[in-house]
């Protein structure tokens, strides 16, 4: 990966058999498998293993040149600290505009711009999932089909609103996760909510006055935001069919006012795009994610808005990204993200090693040093120019650190709740991740991998590292197919499949 570095990763389906002859001379003492690391040089105990040109770890004891670097000849350095940083120190790199790039999309009365044209019905608490699931189901059969230009029904299930500690200070990040989740661009602004009554997050508390506005055909608001709630306890309701009648009646307002919208051409600036990853592996860091920060700096050029997150995923990399900072403000406030989070695992007595899974391991990803220096690359080189707390909304373009957990439910719904309209997604081990909220494009970093999920995976990045494209040409494939599924012009595996994952507020507030 850098010249400097003393390991390099074998990139051959199955791996490499011990005294296998390198086109260098470098002859294997061990058998490495595909994804792991085998030491070019001798390596001393005590010595920094260099991938990425960062110490991923001290050699545990001496290793000879050839040996298969294994997670348990690895000493994980500490974390760095968050003091004496440098903030804003890069100068930022030249990124000419990229103009002429536009996709079709639904324009809505606040100026944002979705990609799906999708009815949200927002719940206020996990006890009326099974009503509004019931519901959805029917609104899917017997209205949907009237409405063509409706995309989809989708019920905001989550499993907060009550039993929980709804005035500690934390319980900010639910409730402004799940208030800027129904305001995201693909639910064009029509939201209706669906209450059980007695619970704690009541529906003025979710969305207050203010929030959203009742607005006509042409944008412009027209009446007081009235917030239109179905309430399950209402004494209107008199046995299940009346709160299902009552619930698809609502719907059908909604639906009536979406189906009249058309896509439009809009610039590429419009696209909000929310990147991560899951499942990865060791060559996530060598294929899809350049790859995608080939592509993110295409956004960037264009004047899109992009946003990268996984806290754990990025804080060994702390470093590079407060100088990457556009302004020492935005260092700092990376920082407090940061140290926020690093707080957060001490009270659960865990650290940021807590990440890595089995999978990445076997996958060859040592700790989450390694795993970090990969993850990070998604970013690309573009300055930092925005920092949003965990279910914050976006209001800058550019590149943005949203600040999540690396989960990828957690970290999805986080983003969408930033407003995000399409979702980048890179796997390695595999994952059938998708959202019905919006699209998710899912890219793998190896080729075997896209080749038995070849009806899962939507790019393959793995041509990378069996020479057959460049990290660019995979960039331009990804930015142009950004597009083409925005557009709706073509459907992601998961969207054929109707694959989604739930919905999963972050929740660092006590329960009672
Ligand atoms: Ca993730």
């Amino acid at each position: 990966m850098h010249d400097l570095d003393n390991v390099a990763i074998v990139a051959n389906d199955g791996g490499l058999p011990a005294g296998t002859v390198l086109a260098d001379g470098l002859v294997l003492r061990d058998a490495v498998p595909q994804g792991h690391k085998v030491a070019l040089v001798d390596l001393p105990a005590g010595s920094p293993v260099l991938r990425y040109h960062v110490s991923i770890g001290l050699a545990a004891k001496d290793i000879p040149a050839g040996s298969w670097v294994h997670e348990r000849l690895l000493q994980m350095p500490e974390a760095r600290e968050l003091t004496g940083l440098p903030m804003a120190t890069r100068a930022a790199p030249p990124m000419p505009p990229l103009a002429g790039y536009s996709f079709e999309g639904f324009r809505n009365a606040d100026g944002s711009v979705g990609t799906r044209n999708i009815l949200a019905i927002t719940t206020t608490v996990q006890c009326v999932a099974g009503v509004v699931d019931f519901a959805v189901q029917r609104i899917k059969a017997e209205l949907l089909p009237r409405y063509p230009n409706v995309d989809d029904v989708v019920g905001l299930e989550h499993t907060y609103g009550c039993g929980v500690a709804i005035d500690a200070p934390d319980a900010i990040i639910p409730i402004r996760t799940l208030r800027n989740i129904s305001l995201n661009p693909n639910f064009g602004g029509e939201v209706m909510v669906v209450s059980l009554g007695c619970e704690k997050l009541q529906p003025e508390r979710l969305l207050p006055p203010g929030t959203i506005s009742i607005r006509d055909e042409r944008g412009a608001v027209t009446g007081p935001d009235t917030l239109d709630v179905v309430c399950l306890q209402a004494e209107a309701h008199v046995g299940f069919m009346s709160m299902i009648d009552s619930i698809m009646t609502t719907a059908r307002a909604h639906l009536e006012r979406l189906d009249r919208r058309r896509r439009e051409t809009c610039p590429a600036s419009e696209l909000v795009v929310g990147v991560q990853c899951g499942g990865s592996d060791a060559f996530s860091g060598v294929t899809a994610n350049p790859a995608v920060g080939f592509a993110t700096d295409l956004l960037v050029r264009a004047g899109a808005s992009v946003m990268f997150s996984e806290t754990t995923e990025v804080r060994d990399g702390i470093a590079q990204l407060t100088a990457r900072a556009s302004t020492p403000e935005i260092a700092e406030a990376m920082v407090r993200e940061m140290a926020w989070y690093d707080a957060y695992l001490q009270k659960g007595r865990v650290d940021r090693s807590a990440n890595t899974t089995p999978g990445n391991k076997k996958g060859g990803l040592s700790n989450i040093v390694e795993k970090a220096m990969g993850s990070i690359v998604k970013s690309g080189s573009a300055p930092i120019t925005g920092v949003l707390s965990p279910g914050e909304k976006l209001a800058t373009k550019g590149l943005t650190y949203a600040a999540t957990p690396a989960s990828d439910f957690i970290c999805g719904t986080l983003q969408l709740a930033a407003g995000m309209n399409l979702h980048i997604f890179t796997t390695g081990r595999g994952t059938p991740y998708g959202l019905a909220e919006c699209p998710v494009i899912k890219v793998a970093t190896r080729s075997d991998l896209a080749r038995r999920w070849h009806d899962l995976m939507d790019v393959n990045a793995g041509r990378i590292a069996d020479g057959d494209a460049t990290i660019e040409d995979v960039g331009w494939e990804l930015f142009r197919l950004m597009l083409d599924v925005a557009s709706g012009r073509t459907k992601t595996w998961a969207e054929r499949w109707k694959l989604h994952n739930a919905l999963v507020l972050f929740n660092p507030a006590p329960v009672t």
